[in-house]
């Protein structure tokens, strides 16, 4: 039996989403747009799906856009957010410096199309210091967008004061909440955002479909043009059974999310106990105050990371390094760099995250296992 300690990188499928995949694959195949009954059945699952992710969301439905996951979410609110205009004179983003790429990128092309962007560092911790994003806020700034937990360190960015600050001063907020939704409660009615993306594949739904909520009155011009769907947001024939499963995802989240905010929180905490009892010269990179409740990272000082992994994956555990090998050499990952870590720390870290299916048991087998395979790390990294 694989142990599976990657539930940042994705998640497995619910028994109860896949069934009601496999139910709407098999019989609801009528086009949402359609008028005929089959039409109608189709666009009854789309329509009780929205209602469930923004139930999850404190949301009206109607600001529910689906999209092909959080990757597209990011690039409608950023690109899509701008197309629609709205005041010229606005030309400056703020974000951070830990952001995801599907949030970096369209920032760069933003950038390249004459936009000032700030990014505004993080401290030793991976936190936003909320003064310095206020002080960065002003009549120039069209959008503020930020990631409000980090995938690598499950950090938590105290976002319900910086959106504050920004809608004191008539800025929109984009929150990417991908890594957050179903692992800390989200109410929009109490949130002043105007913005927020998720990803069904992160909260044990299926890949390639997610959401981007956008706050009524707020236009976004559709990155993908050529149908009327979404409200004219969002051309395509809707993924109806994606979408389906997304939203079985978010009822199960909305129920179950105190019973899994303890019951990772356990896990993890179990985890980074043991690895502190048995293992010398570790430490906990990001908050461990303001953390996601499933997310570890932690450094293994004078080992490397990716061999780590590998070792780790032979005998039947997947973990991730905060690192990413690009043309054969590995990184150290940016978002450990942006917190200050020295380099042959962050080449030293790995990320362990815990979810659905995962027990105390699995927890003592990976502490039984870890601490040769850091002893033969080390020796071969001092080799
Ligand atoms: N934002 C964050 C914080 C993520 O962790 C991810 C997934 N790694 C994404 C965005 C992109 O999501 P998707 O895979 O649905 O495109």
């Amino acid at each position: 039996m694989r142990i599976y300690l990657d539930h940042n990188a994705t998640t497995p499928l619910r028994d109860e989403v896949l069934e009601e995949m496999a139910r709407v694959l098999r019989d609801c195949h009528g086009n949402p747009s359609s008028v005929h009954a089959e039409g109608e059945a189709a666009r009854a699952v789309v329509d009780a799906a929205r209602e469930q992710v923004a139930a999850l969301l404190g949301a009206a439905p109607g600001e529910v856009l689906f999209t092909a996951g959080a990757t597209e979410a990011n690039n409608t609110a950023l690109l899509g957010l701008l197309r629609a205009g709205g005041d010229g004179r606005r030309r400056q983003l703020v974000s951070s410096n830990v952001e995801h790429p599907s949030v970096e990128a369209p920032l760069q092309t933003l950038e390249r199309a004459g936009f000032r962007v700030t990014r505004l560092p993080v401290d030793g911790e991976g936190l936003l210091d909320p003064d310095r994003v206020a002080e960065a806020l002003g009549p120039e700034t069209a959008l503020l967008s930020l990631l409000w937990a980090n995938n690598e360190t499950g950090a938590i960015q105290p976002l319900r004061e910086i959106a504050g600050w920004a809608r004191a001063r008539g800025v929109p907020v984009h929150a990417d909440a991908t890594q957050a939704v179903g692992k800390i409660p989200v109410d929009l009615r109490q949130l002043p955002l105007d913005l927020l993306s998720l990803s069904a594949h992160k909260l044990n739904g299926p890949k390639g479909v997610g959401a981007l909520w956008v706050r009524d009155g707020r236009a976004v011009e559709p990155l993908l043009q050529g149908g009327p769907q979404e409200r004219q947001r969002r051309g395509g024939t809707e993924n109806v059974a994606g979408i389906a499963g997304l939203g079985v995802a978010c009822e199960l989240a909305r129920r179950e999310l105190p019973e899994r905010q303890r019951a990772w929180a356990a896990l993890r905490d179990r985890l980074w106990e043991g690895i502190r009892a048995r293992i010398p010269r570790v430490a906990r990179n990001g908050s461990a105050q303001h953390a996601l409740c499933n997310t570890l990272n932690v450094a293994f000082e004078g080992a490397a990371g990716e061999v780590l992994l590998q070792a780790l994956d032979l005998e039947g555990v997947a973990v991730s390094a905060g690192a990413a090998c690009a043309s054969g050499s590995v990184e150290p990952s940016p978002v450990l760099l942006a917190m200050g870590l020295p380099p042959g720390r962050a080449r030293g870290s790995l990320r362990l995250s815990v979810g659905h299916g995962v027990d105390a048991a699995q927890i003592d087998r990976v502490l039984e296992l870890l601490p040769p395979l850091v002893e033969r790390a080390r020796a071969r990294r001092a080799a």
